[in-house]
């Protein structure tokens, strides 16, 4: 495996971007970024203190006012700005996605899905109106819709630009200032958009970009009593403190995207080929760190074999390697502390289930890299099938019939994405109506999606929905109005 880590960006943002301007910590402070290709440590990035998150967000505060008279339209021409810039960008953020996460060069789409974004909710600021009402003879009622004010944004590490904008994007054009928090696993393409957002020349304090761990300016951003709405892509565990701290502090309204363990579940009329390269592609893409993955997949048992055959031939075309290399298509794991939670669901796995592929971690490698693993006939109930292992790892079960699958892809606490593969459109549409899932493909599985589909979680999965069509309310107040109007 050629590991090279030589990229063209040499030189990168690492600055909070407040109120305006780019600053170093308050207290100097910096943390480490490792390279996940090669275990060596190539950056420091400033780690916001409990008084930067205090001055971002009020900063946010005082910009609050004069943001949110504008029209519609004057936001939008900062979106419109900012989407040029991020398609400008596309290599750059591609390359720092590479250094810091491992993500391969080919392949990257953010800065485009970004910028369609962008694009999109430039236009779409006139769609906060407010409804107007009859029906209370001697009154005309109408409700307003309003900004809430200071909006906090906190995002991970596995698909950070594509979490930045989407989560911004509503929030400013509905009139909103932000706050957004990066990982510490993956800040620089967040502070690269901060130098974007300074280059579109949005006002001093609209948009505040600040990196660092989420036990200190996280959990100001989570407590404060300035932000009004909260909005969450992460883990499940940070989700429930971040629900906690909103209602300890103001009881801000949050919006909460978390884990999955989702299933796929392959009928025998399946177009098999095609089910097999799109089940494999959603558990390797991004070397399996995505929400929605399949990391469950259900087989009816008349086809098993085949199915499992042809999975396991269709791992054979990864090339794993240098993520800045364009014949690289499976990175490593963002960091030690992902390698090491899936080697030991992996360890956990071979205890419970049959390995049919996978191995052991090569000894003269130091990055983080791990070959896609598959486990056969795992006990429905054992640990590698109830938690989310954010790696290349599936589990390949089977089943007679449709009950008994349903019962088995319901059987978890998430309900992120389920697929259902067969020819008979009855079949899926009654499996879509029975899953307890939030997104359902039909014929696809994820990462497959559509911008103006709300996505989001049932159970455990979520709080809330995201997209072009709902995010908008995500952001904005609903104030009624009641108008008594005398007789004449
Ligand atoms: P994480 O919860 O560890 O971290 C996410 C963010 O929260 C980071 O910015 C982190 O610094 C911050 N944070 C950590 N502790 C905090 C605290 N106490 N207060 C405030 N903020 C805090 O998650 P991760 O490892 O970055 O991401 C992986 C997880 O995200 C997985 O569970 C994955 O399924 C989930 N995810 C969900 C979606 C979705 O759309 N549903 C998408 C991507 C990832």
């Amino acid at each position: 495996m050629a590991i090279k880590q030589d990229p063209k960006v040499k030189s990168f943002e690492t600055r909070l971007f407040i109120n305006g301007k780019f600053v170093d910590s308050s207290d100097g402070g910096k943390f480490d970024l490792v390279s996940p290709t090669t275990n060596e440590k190539f950056a420091e990035v400033s780690e916001a203190t409990e008084d930067d998150a205090n001055a971002a967000v009020a900063a946010a505060k005082a910009a609050f006012p004069a943001w949110s008279a504008l029209s519609p339209s004057a936001r939008g021409v900062y979106f419109k700005k900012l989407a040029a810039l991020i398609l400008e960008s596309h290599n750059d953020l591609a390359e720092l996605e590479a250094l810091s996460m491992g993500r391969p060069v080919s392949g990257y789409f953010e800065s485009y899905a970004a910028a369609d974004s962008l694009n999109h909710y430039a236009e779409s600021g006139y769609q906060a109106l407010g409804t107007s009402s009859l029906n209370t003879p001697g009154f005309v009622n109408m409700t307003m819709r309003q900004p809430y004010g200071v909006v906090g944004a906190i995002i991970p590490w596995n698909v950070p630009v594509l979490f930045c904008i989407n989560k911004t994007a509503p929030a400013l054009i509905a009139g909103n200032t932000v706050v957004l928090k990066s990982s510490e696993k993956a800040p620089l393409t967040s502070a690269k958009i901060a130098t974007l957002v300074e280059k579109a020349g949005f006002p001093p304090g609209v948009f505040n970009i600040i990196s660092g761990h989420g036990h200190i300016s996280g959990n100001v951003l989570s407590h404060h009593m300035d932000i009004r709405v909260i909005s969450f892509t992460g883990s499940g565990r940070t989700g429930r403190l971040i629900q906690q701290a909103a209602a300890k502090s103001n009881l801000k309204n949050v919006i909460l995207e978390l884990g999955g363990k989702s299933p796929a579940i392959i009928f025998p009329d399946a177009n098999l080929e095609k089910a097999v390269q799109e089940t494999k592609h959603s558990i390797q893409w991004n070397s399996g760190q995505v929400c929605m993955a399949n990391s469950r997949i259900y087989v009816h048992e008349s086809i098993a074999p085949k199915f499992i055959e042809l999975f396991q031939k269709g791992f054979a075309d990864i090339k794993s390697g240098d993520p800045l290399l364009p014949e690289t298509n499976h990175g490593p794991q963002a960091d030690a502390i992902q390698y090491k939670q899936i080697q030991s669901y992996i360890e956990e796995g071979k205890k419970t289930g049959k390995m049919v592929l996978g191995s052991e971690p090569p000894q003269h490698q130091s990055g983080f890299f791990v070959q896609p693993t598959v486990f056969l006939d795992t006990p429905e109930d054992a640990k590698v099938m109830k938690e989310e292992i954010f790696g290349p790892v599936v589990n390949i079960n089977t089943f007679k019939d449709e009950d008994e699958v349903v019962a088995k892809a319901n059987d978890t606490e998430f309900g992120l994405y389920a697929a259902v593969y067969t020819k008979d459109l009855s079949r899926a549409l009654r499996m879509a109506k029975k899953l307890e899932s939030g997104n359902v493909g039909v014929n696809c599985t994820s990462p497959t999606g559509a911008p103006d589909m709300p996505f989001g979680g049932y159970k455990a999965s979520g709080v809330g929905r995201e997209g072009w069509t709902v995010s908008l309310d995500n952001y904005l107040e609903v104030k009624t109005v009641i108008i008594r109007v005398d007789e004449e």
